[in-house]
């Protein structure tokens, strides 16, 4: 008999599953039962829409069966099968590649990161056992096959005989060690707990053949023992179970069952909405964005079900892509199973509920804002990214939606404050909502330009995402209130100038000679009526703020799009005598300052200097 090698990542992933030390690994049934679960589906869904293939009710179950002698715990389902090219391509390799790939080797080691993220599906069988046995025959076909593996030296696959379709799945059970009783998993009892814990919720019947006692017939006092199918699982799907019989583990358990997300979600949302098209969904906010969140593989969507069968596995329609984040599913009985997916897209009812959604998902989150502040930084931490982009992106069509579920972070509060918050708090005579960019909280608090409006009392936004001016610009406005940038050239409050008129006069050459000298990189060279304790800093005039520009230079494809750039001097600072009087002592040296403070306002913006190594010189040269 031939054996076949797995898939190099199949064999590390496997290896991993045969020493793994993962402390549950009683996730392997959970694993099992839903395979099974979504085989029956693929059956039913079939029966239902193909008139040729007709089902009684009766035959769609799931049966586990223990055998303490043989060491064998059995999985048997009545679902669509595999066949020889599906047993290879489905078993032979692991769908979730890119779970292995993310993750680092030290990371992986134990696996138990991965045991605990991903469930990894059926290898996880490998934990528990050491001998994997498949039976499969397809729907429709008299052909089976057995496929049969001891581990990562590989598998073998042979023509069996079974008697129906389905799949079978046959564990031998490890031998108990010095850590792990593996005998649990051969107990009735162990195995109907583990059935209630995970798959409680599993809509075809869990059977188990269960040993009972009777009187033997005709005697007052002998017993004797006889075998009777007992269903273990309540097979009420849990979105249609009342929210009140529900505790917080099993919305959990089920999150996790079905590979929604790696972590306990950080939020359940369960609802039932009666009317004109009514509906049961379930929708969580993970704790955490998945590892391909912010890349072109993630998929959003929720799951759809029409009157509990699984119509579609990632609706997209459902969700706007703000809220592509949230998982979970809907089930409707006002939804035709023959829909096809480009109806779909069109289908009113639909629609409507994904209107519904948004607004519920909406409406959560704010309730979370007021009283659950901390799970709400979580969250907003994890993807608040996202919501900014909602308002930025389809020309800010969303962004009466989001904004009140912005936050950014105070210069005052030193904390994330929502917008509604800031105004809340704004002064008086205070016209504006001010925010001031730059990479991090640390540098944005050492901008020079922030100085002056802090001295006012007025609280800043601090804006460290690439995104966040663009959304603000889209906001416009927040309550009747405007955005301003600390940078720009009016901040909305009269500030004393601080050159007298003739002072003024007098600098007038001196900073046209300045703005000579950088000719084609300033629009202009003023005295700075904001500036206290800083020489120099650039502001904008224009629409395109210099932090704007930062961003989309680095855009591909990029226009090299400038700011209108403003270097502001300090003229109460000391270095301006030394300006002045360069000014009228060796013009040429002045040529070389003026580089140095444009340059010096550049750095402290945090953007590149065109001649790091001029600058340089420029600077030693003074030195000498
Ligand atoms: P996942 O279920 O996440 O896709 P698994 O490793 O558990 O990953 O299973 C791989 C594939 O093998 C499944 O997607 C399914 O196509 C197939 N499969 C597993 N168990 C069964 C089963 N009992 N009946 C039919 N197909 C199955």
């Amino acid at each position: 008999m031939e054996t076949k090698q797995f898939k190099s990542e199949s064999k590390r992933l496997l290896d991993l599953m045969i020493h793994s030390i993962y402390t549950h690994k009683e996730i392997f049934m959970r694993e099992l039962i839903s395979n099974a679960s979504d085989a029956i589906d693929k059956s039913y869904y079939r029966s239902l829409v193909d008139e040729n293939i007709s089902f009684n009710k009766e035959d769609f179950y799931i049966r586990i069966t223990a055998d303490k002698e043989a060491r064998t715990l059995t999985i048997t389902d009545t679902g669509i099968g595999m066949t020889k090219e599906e047993l290879e391509n489905n078993l032979g390799t692991i769908a979730k590649s890119g779970s292995l790939a993310f993750k680092n080797e030290s990371e992986v080691k134990d696996g138990v990161d991965i045991i605990g993220q991903f469930g990894v599906g059926f290898y996880s069988a490998f934990m528990v056992a050491d001998v994997l046995t498949v039976k499969s025959r397809v729907l429709n076909s008299q052909e089976a096959y057995i496929w049969e593996s001891k581990g990562t030296e590989g598998y073998t696959i042979e023509p069996c005989v079974k008697d129906s379709e389905g799949t079978e799945i046959i564990l031998k059970i490890k031998e108990n060690t010095e850590d792990e009783k593996y005998d649990d998993y051969l107990d009735e009892y162990k195995l109907k707990t583990l059935i209630k814990k995970y798959s409680d919720f599993i809509k075809y019947p869990i059977k188990m053949l269960e040993k009972k006692s009777k009187l033997k017939e005709g005697s007052e006092t002998e017993h004797e023992d006889y075998f009777e199918d007992e269903t273990l699982n309540s097979m009420v799907p849990i979105w249609r179970k009342n929210k009140n019989e529900l505790k917080p583990e099993d919305y959990d358990n089920f999150y996790m069952d079905k590979h929604f997300g790696y972590e306990k979600p950080l939020k359940a949302i369960h609802s039932s909405v009666d009317g004109v098209t009514s509906y049961n969904t379930i929708l969580y906010i993970p704790a955490k964005a998945p590892y391909d969140f912010y890349t072109k593989e993630f998929q959003k969507g929720l799951e759809l079900y029409s009157n509990g069968v699984l119509i579609m596995e990632k609706c997209p329609d459902l969700l706007p892509d703000y809220f592509s984040f949230v998982q979970g599913l809907v089930d409707s009985a006002d939804l035709s199973l023959n829909i096809s997916r480009e109806l779909l897209q069109h289908d009113r009812q639909l629609k409507f509920i994904a209107k519904k959604i948004k607004d519920k998902i909406k409406s959560e989150l704010e309730g979370m804002i007021k009283n659950q502040r901390e799970k709400y930084d979580e969250f907003y931490n994890n993807f608040g990214k996202q919501l900014k982009y909602g308002v930025y992106s389809d020309w800010g069509t969303n962004k009466e939606d989001l904004q009140d579920l912005l936050m950014f972070y105070s210069s005052t509060e030193k904390k994330l404050v929502t917008l509604g918050e800031y105004v809340s708090r704004m002064k008086e005579e205070q016209k504006y909502i001010y925010y001031a960019t730059g990479e991090s909280i640390a540098r944005i608090e050492k901008l020079p330009q922030t100085e002056i409006i802090t001295e006012k009392g007025f609280e800043i936004l601090y804006f460290t995402d690439d995104i966040d001016e663009f959304a603000i610009k889209m906001l416009t406005k927040y309550k009747e209130k405007e955005f301003k940038s600390v940078s720009s050239g009016d901040l909305g409050f009269e500030v004393d100038d601080k050159e007298t008129p003739e002072e003024a006069e007098g600098n007038k050459e001196l900073f046209n000679f300045i703005k000579e000298s950088l000719a084609g990189k300033v629009k202009d060279v003023k005295a700075s009526k904001r500036l206290k304790s800083h020489p120099v800093c650039l502001s904008s005039e224009g629409e395109l703020s210099i932090e704007m520009q930062k961003v989309l230079s680095m855009m591909p494809n990029n226009s090299n799009v400038q700011a209108d750039k403003i270097l502001e001097i300090n003229i109460n600072h000391e270095m301006f005598t030394a300006v002045k009087r360069t000014y009228a002592d060796d013009k040429e040296k002045l040529k070389t300052f003026a580089n140095i403070l444009y340059n010096q306002a550049l750095l402290i913006e945090g953007l590149p200097i065109e001649d790091p190594v001029q600058f340089a010189n420029d600077v030693c040269n003074l030195m000498k």
